[in-house]
């Protein structure tokens, strides 16, 4: 481990177009949340940027694929990076995927799309959220840093118009109008278009250069919600477009898939497919039905690791944990490791879930802490204190081979992989894997 998790050279951006930062060959990274007991701290969170980009290959090929099987141009990939990229660190894997050829980035904030060109991204950054702050510093900050806003509200032009001017004189601003089609969340519904055609027509600061919408049930077995959206989109997207150049804009790009309609229904990828799961390598759905010409092979991106910190035999009748849920019906070892639920290790999983040591499953005892759990190792002969544990990923150990994936942790705690990947916490130091 330790010299794969080497602590330099940290990750550097690429300052001007055309450098290569240094990400190349075999090169380490330094954790970028380091605490201050980064030295000591043995949980932590394993990121291998070679399967982000082995993911994103995976996905090109499919939408190459179902671009040929169709006739038509292949759509473009905005991959997501909200929400920290998933847990995984967003400056890093923005980085790593615009090195690897990107078209564009994604993200819920405009702070999240800050912190990306602060790490020097130049790709194109849709804002999604759509919310920019009450007060014009917020606008102002998101034409200074050249970010592309999602836009659903007739408010909204006017208030960028406005920025644009302070900001930059006469140069437009390009954005993104969501369409409401039958998420019931952003989105203008057909009957606002009209007002939002004014208000375009009004600002000339503001260009509309695409239109966006969301599925709601791209996961679903049938694609019948996603079609009826899909639908819709065609619908209200067609009566923008007429009206498009007396706005001055050009051909109106669109998009509205995340990863499960993109993998899932061809007809869904228009100009721009917006993946965020499948990029982490956790696929979305079941892969059947689909009506893709290929099925990718994801690789998971993140693991969760910790160390056995303390061991103990138990007799017969001993009780652990809080609550002492647990109760030893036969002698026991039970060994103690170093993350809790302050870490994201689901206290749900007390009394049901399971980690890996030396490759064998082991079952999480009593109730999950704050920051420690408990684990019965009665059948796993020779764990000692220092011996690592994966809470998330796989253990290739001296006793097996054996994998947690997140559709697994979420089976077990009734959330959704989305979930546990953004649930490790801060205090989980993330080291990445370059090679
Ligand atoms: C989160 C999000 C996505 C990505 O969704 P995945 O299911 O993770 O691929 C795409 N579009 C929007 C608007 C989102 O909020």
């Amino acid at each position: 481990m330790a010299q794969i998790f080497a602590k330099d050279p940290p990750l550097r951006a690429s300052s001007e177009a055309g450098t290569s930062p240094e990400l190349d060959g075999v090169r380490m990274l330094r954790p970028r949340r380091a605490a201050p007991s980064e030295a000591a701290r043995v949980t932590r969170a394993e990121i291998d940027l070679a399967h982000v980009r082995h993911n994103l290959r995976e996905l090109r090929a499919c939408l190459d694929a179902d671009a040929v099987a169709a006739a038509r141009p292949a759509a473009q990939i905005w991959a997501v990076l909200k929400a920290d990229g998933y847990g995984h660190g967003a400056s890093a894997i923005a980085t790593t995927l615009e090195q690897a050829g990107v078209d564009g980035l994604c993200v819920a904030l405009l702070e999240e799309a800050i912190e990306l060109r602060d790490a020097g991204v130049r790709s194109p950054v849709l804002v999604m959220g759509g919310y920019y702050g009450r007060y014009r510093d917020g606008l102002e900050a998101l034409v200074e840093h050249d970010l592309t806003p999602v836009v659903y509200d007739p408010n909204q032009i006017e208030r960028i118009a406005s920025a644009v001017r302070y900001v930059r004189g006469d140069r437009r601003l390009g954005v993104h109008l969501e369409i409401d089609t039958g998420m019931g969340r952003l989105g203008v519904r057909e009957t606002e278009v009209g007002a939002m055609l004014a208000a375009f027509k009004t600002h000339r600061e503001v260009r509309l250069d695409a239109l966006m919408t969301h599925m709601a049930c791209a996961e679903d077995p049938d694609f019948a919600a996603t079609h009826a959206q899909l639908a819709v989109f065609e619908r209200v997207g067609a009566r923008i477009t007429s009206a498009a150049p007396s706005l001055g804009s050009a051909r109106l790009v669109r998009h509205a898939a995340n990863s499960a309609a993109a993998l899932r229904l061809p007809a869904a990828q228009l100009d721009i497919i917006r993946p965020g799961i499948a990029i982490y390598g956790v696929h979305p759905a079941p892969a059947a039905p689909t009506g893709a010409t290929r099925i990718p092979k994801l690789r998971p991106a993140m693991r969760v690791v910790s160390e056995v910190v303390a061991l103990r035999a138990l007799s017969v009748g001993e009780r652990i944990g809080y609550g002492h849920t647990w109760r030893a019906e036969r002698p026991s070892r039970i060994a103690t490791i170093a993350m809790g639920y302050g870490d994201g290790l689901d206290r749900s999983l007390s009394n049901l879930g399971e980690v890996l040591v030396c490759g064998r499953r082991a079952p999480i005892v009593g109730t999950v802490s704050m920051d420690l759990t408990m684990i019965d190792v009665t059948d796993i002969p020779g764990v000692a204190v220092h011996d690592e544990v994966v809470i998330l990923g796989r253990q290739r150990g001296r006793l097996g081979t054996d994998t947690i994936t997140a559709e697994e942790l979420a089976r077990k705690t009734g959330r959704i992989p989305w979930e546990c990947l953004t649930a490790i916490s801060r205090r989980v130091p993330r080291f990445y894997r370059n090679a």
